[in-house]
């Protein structure tokens, strides 16, 4: 609202016109005197078109429209206050019934391990881009945990097929992993200390004495009950605390050390017995009456025979060990026939032996395909025996041959003296003879039918024994074309 005139000069010492003089506009707030209440003044200095200067002042009741102003300014914050808490709870509320349901479907997808993926809702792209994160980070856990369980199931498969027994005990003392390995050394008792799952007192100790020095220990045990020998380890873990368990069984093995340690000494039993006969009746030759001469003459020439068929059969064992490769070839039947013969000839005629052949072959010129030197070396060996070990006046021996699709099956029969059935079971084992005194007189090392076994397991064939005591035998192989 403008006030009304007032003289000019009383107006000019007017702060807001004092300094609108100087700066061109000025304001002020004061109480008037004039219409008794407090005002803002506003005063511009402005210039008509012929360069004459004015002064233009205004006010206004500044204490009705401050008040009027300050109402507004409360009932706007109080408004706006209002309307914050209103977005606020409504805001809490759709947090509470949507992301909270939300995330709490997610704790528990990501509990049982599926996939969080179709969970996220499209509408909310903030929420969805954090759950596409929870997604990404799970899918990452997910790849790793079925990374960890493929490793874990190929531990378990290496370890189970691993012929030793493995197992870890843990800090409290219990057998808390076990491989399949020799069960029979266990028993099943879960969640019960090592000394009670574990059958035998030899391998306790051993497992005590690791505990105890907290250092790892390995020994050789021999467990009578079972006649077994056992390699046992106990590896102390010191990071952990644990222990790893590991049990061989080493029976074998040793077996075959003893085979290897007794092949030596009885290679040398072998050679000296010969041996010792011939430098005897050799140097008896020296001044053995006339008529006595020819007897020890045989004597030591029997021995030799003998030296030379341990050493055959020495040539022939060292052979197999080594060389293992077979040499399939079209030979023919009369080839095979005359080897054998050629070789046994003195035997035959000195037992006044019958070998007889039975062929059955399917190539019409008698042609067979085998490996000549492994198959005349097992023929020649039981051919032998079933002259040597018969005592009938005329042995006879009938050799058949069958020719399958895929095999040969060769059988040698005899009428000889027959084995014991107690002794058919060792017969095929390096150096074992059957009953030494019936045999005494008989030129053999126990290496035949062992020589004979190995070459047929190289020809992947089948061999088996039937025999009769007294009346004869029977030995059956199979050989591969
Ligand atoms: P070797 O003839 O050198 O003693 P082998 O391994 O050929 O050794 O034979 C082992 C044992 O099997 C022989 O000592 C013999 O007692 C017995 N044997 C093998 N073949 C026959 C057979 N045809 N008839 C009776 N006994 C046999």
């Amino acid at each position: 609202m403008h006030e009304r005139e007032e003289s000019m000069d009383y107006h000019s010492k007017r702060p807001e016109v004092v300094e609108a003089m100087k700066k061109g506009s000025a304001f002020d707030i004061r109480y008037s005197d004039t219409v008794k209440n407090k005002r803002a003044y506003y005063a511009e200095l402005t210039e008509d078109d012929e360069g004459s200067k004015y002064i233009m002042r205004t006010s206004l009741n500044y204490e009705r429209d401050y008040k009027e102003i300050k109402n507004i300014a409360i009932s706007q914050f109080l408004f706006f206050m209002l309307l914050n808490l209103f977005i606020y709870f409504c805001y809490k509320n759709y947090l509470k019934g949507h992301l909270f349901i939300k995330i709490e479907e997610i704790r528990k997808t990501l509990e049982v391990g599926h996939e969080v993926t179709s969970i996220y809702s499209k509408g909310d792209t903030w929420i969805a881009e954090f759950w596409k994160i929870v997604s990404e980070w799970q899918k990452k856990n997910l790849e790793n945990m079925r990374q960890l369980e493929v490793d874990k199931v190929r531990l378990k498969r290496i370890i189970s097929s691993v012929d030793m027994s493995i197992s870890l005990i843990n800090e409290r003392l219990e057998i808390v992993m076990r491989n399949d390995a020799l069960n029979y050394l266990y028993r099943e008792e879960e969640n019960s200390p090592y000394y009670r799952e574990v059958k035998y007192i030899e391998i306790i100790d051993i497992i005590k004495k690791c505990i105890k020095e907290k250092v790892s220990v390995k020994e050789e045990i021999y467990i009578a009950d079972l006649k077994k020998t056992l390699l046992v380890a106990v590896k102390y873990l010191d990071f952990n605390n644990q222990y790893i368990l590991t049990v061989k069984d080493i029976t074998r093995n040793k077996e075959m050390l003893d085979v290897q340690k007794n092949f030596i000494s009885n290679i040398s039993h072998e050679l000296k017995t010969p041996l010792t006969n011939i430098k005897g009746y050799l140097i008896a030759l020296e001044d053995a009456p006339e008529e006595m001469r020819n007897y020890f003459l045989n004597i030591a020439k029997n021995n030799v025979d003998k030296l030379e068929n341990i050493t055959m059969d020495f040539l022939n064992i060292s052979k197999l060990e080594n060389t293992r490769v077979v040499n399939l070839t079209p030979v023919s039947f009369n080839s095979i026939k005359d080897d054998i013969e050629g070789t046994l000839d003195s035997i035959i005629r000195k037992k006044d032996a019958r070998v007889i052949y039975s062929i059955n072959l399917l190539d019409e010129n008698s042609y067979m395909k085998v490996d000549f030197d492994k198959f005349t070396t097992v023929l020649k060996n039981l051919v032998e025996n079933a002259i040597i070990y018969n005592d009938k006046k005329v042995p006879v021996i009938r050799v058949e041959i069958m020719e399958l699709y895929d095999r040969y099956k060769v059988s040698v029969v005899d009428n000889g003296m027959g084995i014991p059935e107690s002794e058919m079971e060792n017969i095929f084992n390096r150096f074992y003879r059957v009953d030494k005194a019936r045999t005494s007189n008989i030129a053999g090392t126990g290496l035949g039918l062992s020589i004979v076994s190995e070459i047929i397991g190289i020809l992947g064939g089948k061999l088996g024994v039937e025999s009769t005591e007294g009346k004869g035998s029977i030995f059956t192989f199979t050989t591969l074309k």
